[in-house]
C-alpha cells in the first residue's frame, strides 16, 4: 500500500515524501479512506501509531479540494486534552500542509488571547484547541462555527479523564448539526462510547 493509492493530492504526497514517509501505517490505511468518503469514525489507536496523520491528511485533502469560496471561518476543529498535544498536532498540520494554502492555529490557555483573536479575524481553516480556552473565546464572540465541516475529538479518553465532558458538550452545542465527526481514543471505555453516541452518528468503527 502506498499513500498515492489512498487518494491524496500531489501537494500532500510531496510533503509526505519530504518527511521520508513512504507507506501509511495501519491506522492511516484504515482511517484515511473512511474520512475521504465523508463518514464519521470512532478510532481506537494509541499514540505512536501515526493516528494524527490519519485524520490530518484526509481533512487537508477535503478542505483543499472542496474550497468553494475564500471563507475566513473555521472549517475544521480539533479538540485535544493538553497544550502540548495541541502544539504537536499543529506542527503535524504545518508539515503536511506545507504545499497547500490552508491556515491553521493553536488556541490554548497560557497564550495571549489578543493575537489569537486577530488571527481568527484574518482567517483560520483549522483550529486546534483545548476545550477550556476555546469556550472562553467562544463566549467573547470571537469564534464563528457556522462554516464548520469537521470535528475531531483527539485522545477522547484523556479529555474525559481531565473532566472536559461539560465543556465538550457545550462546544458541540454551538456547532452546525451537519458535520463530519472523528473520535480518537486509546481506550474505548463506557464514558468514551457514551460521548461517541451523543456527538457522532453511525460511525465506522476502526481499531488497531
Ligand atoms: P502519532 O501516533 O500521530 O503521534 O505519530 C507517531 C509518529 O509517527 C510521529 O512522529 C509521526 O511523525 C510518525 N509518522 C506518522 N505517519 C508515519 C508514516 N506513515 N511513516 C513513518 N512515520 C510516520
Amino acid at each position: 500500500m502506498s499513500f498515492s493509492k489512498l487518494g491524496l493530492c500531489s501537494s500532500i504526497l510531496k510533503a509526505l515524501d519530504e518527511q521520508g514517509y513512504s507507506e501509511p501505517t495501519p491506522v492511516q490505511s484504515k482511517t484515511i479512506p473512511v474520512v475521504l468518503s465523508g463518514k464519521d469514525a470512532v478510532v481506537s489507536a494509541q499514540t505512536g501509531t501515526g493516528k494524527t496523520a490519519s485524520f490530518v491528511l484526509p481533512i487537508l485533502e477535503r478542505l483543499n479540494t472542496e474550497r468553494t469560496r475564500r471563507s475566513k471561518r473555521i472549517r475544521a476543529l480539533v479538540l485535544v486534552p493538553t497544550r502540548e498535544l495541541a502544539m504537536q498536532v499543529e506542527s503535524n498540520i504545518q508539515t503536511y500542509a506545507k504545499h497547500l494554502e490552508l491556515r491553521s492555529m493553536v488556541m490554548v490557555g497560557g497564550l495571549d488571547s489578543e493575537p489569537q483573536k486577530q488571527a481568527l479575524i484574518d482567517g483560520v481553516d483549522i483550529l486546534v484547541a483545548t476545550p477550556g480556552r476555546l469556550l472562553d473565546l467562544a463566549h467573547q464572540r470571537a469564534l464563528y462555527f457556522d462554516e464548520l465541516e469537521f470535528l475531531v475529538l483527539d485522545e477522547a479518553d484523556r479529555m474525559l479523564d481531565m473532566g472536559f465532558i461539560g465543556d465538550i458538550n457545550k462546544i458541540i452545542d454551538r456547532l452546525p448539526k451537519i458535520r463530519q465527526n472523528l473520535l480518537f481514543s486509546a481506550t474505548l471505555s463506557k464514558e468514551v462510547k457514551s460521548l461517541a453516541k451523543t456527538a457522532i452518528s453511525n460511525p465506522v468503527e476502526i481499531s488497531i
